[in-house]
């Protein structure tokens, strides 16, 4: 067997460890008790457009269209909607001739790069970064170059990553709103970007793309700008998931967007249906594909989200521990009152909060807790926050 592939498959990532944990836990002690903030998975239900066009949708005459086949790209009105939805918003040149409909984020961005890189290349993305980006990058035959963030910002580094740029640079990867730091990147900070890859693209002779993983878009709080990459840089990718901003994670949808005006950009486009087809993605799932293009341009109630930050970083700041304070996604990258944070997770185990260590998304001495659940539960964990505090004397 491919041995590679074993290891992936025989190592369970962390946070489905600890989710497991998590599950026998509520076994034994029930489920209200044990304060689970290991999974990136919604609780807030989706709008009321995805049960109604549901139900619209499994009434349709012709069920086969329904379930059948779409092209491989996706079907033609859904990546028109989309287009019209990207235009009308963010970018006059979208255009649904560059729009490649997937299951979910994580193959967006295992077709993009293995649309553009070959053997041998490197793509950098910024730490903390989502634990998946190494196998996408290792997938796509490249090497994943993880910059270190401003340790007081969790903003990019220019310094530290005009650094690494290099002669195998390939793509930039940024993921804003960020799992698991919340931190956006603003207008300044992308216009900045930027400028940095284009002097590096020229000083090294190619050109350097950058790819922008996005689930969590819509998730901002208090009128954050979330700006859009293709409007700041020319040779750009966009990786979008409706796994979050529709609740919909387990049905695996979302699309890319090529920017029409890169130079190339007919080919890359199908060097992304190439990558969809040779990984087999060929064909997003046909009944979800339809109902994102009636639900284009709807989210889920974030609010909710935005009180669970609320509630959960002003007890976390009263108890000592101290957080970036994220302005997006549902996240908060916590940092640890000792340096090993595997060791502060097993301690926080004691009072069934289960927290994940940050050492996976590159970033020692820190935890992430994802508060995507429900206020009612971040209310009952409070106590043991701060009887986790307590025993550090914070
Ligand atoms: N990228 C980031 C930053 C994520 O947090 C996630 C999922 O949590 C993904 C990609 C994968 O998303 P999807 O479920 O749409 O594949």
């Amino acid at each position: 067997m491919n041995q590679r592939m074993y290891q992936l498959g025989s190592k369970r990532s962390v946070i489905r460890e600890i989710f497991e944990f998590g599950k026998t836990r509520a076994q034994e002690i029930g489920a209200e008790n044990v304060y689970d903030f290991s999974l990136g998975n919604p609780s807030v239900e989706p709008p009321a457009c995805v049960k109604d066009t549901l139900l619209k949708l499994i009434e349709e005459p012709d069920q086969t269209a329904l379930h059948g086949y779409t092209s491989a790209q996706g079907d033609l009105f859904v990546r028109r909607a989309i287009a019209s939805h990207i235009r009308g918003n963010y970018d006059e040149n979208a255009d649904e001739n560059y729009i490649y409909m997937t299951v979910g984020a994580a193959a967006s961005l295992t077709i993009t790069l293995s649309a553009l890189c070959e053997e041998g290349d490197e793509v950098v993305t910024f730490a903390p970064y989502f634990t998946e980006y190494k196998v996408f990058a290792e997938t796509a035959g490249a090497r994943l170059v993880a910059v270190e963030s401003d340790p007081d910002t969790f903003q990019i580094d220019f310094e530290k990553l005009e650094a690494v740029l290099g002669k195998n640079t390939r793509a930039v990867l940024v993921n804003s709103p960020n799992n698991p730091s919340g931190v956006v990147y603003n207008r300044e900070t992308v216009a900045r970007l930027a400028e940095t890859l284009e002097k590096a693209s020229e000083k090294f002779g190619h050109t350097i793309y950058l790819v922008s993983d996005e689930p969590y878009r819509e998730l901002v709080y208090g009128g954050v700008e979330v700006p859009y990459i293709t409007k700041f840089y020319t040779p750009s990718i966009v990786c979008y998931s409706y796994s979050k901003s529709l609740s919909l994670p387990g049905e695996r949808i979302g699309y890319i967007y090529v920017n029409p005006k890169t130079e190339g950009a007919k080919e890359l486009y199908l060097a992304v249906c190439g990558a969809g087809r040779a990984l087999g993605y060929v064909c997003a799932p046909s009944l979800f594909q339809k109902l994102v293009a009636r639900c284009v341009g709807k989210t889920s109630d974030v609010s909710v989200y935005r009180k669970n930050r609320d509630t959960l970083l002003n007890h976390l700041t009263k108890c000592g521990f101290s957080c970036v304070r994220p302005d997006g996604a549902f996240y908060l990258f916590m940092k640890t009152p000792e340096p090993d944070a595997s060791a502060f997770c097993e301690r926080a185990k004691k009072y069934d909060l289960l927290l994940v260590p940050g050492d996976d998304f590159g970033c020692k001495g820190y935890v992430r807790i994802a508060y995507c659940v429900s206020p009612d539960m971040i209310a009952r964990a409070l106590p043991a926050f701060e009887k986790l505090a307590k025993e550090y004397s914070l």
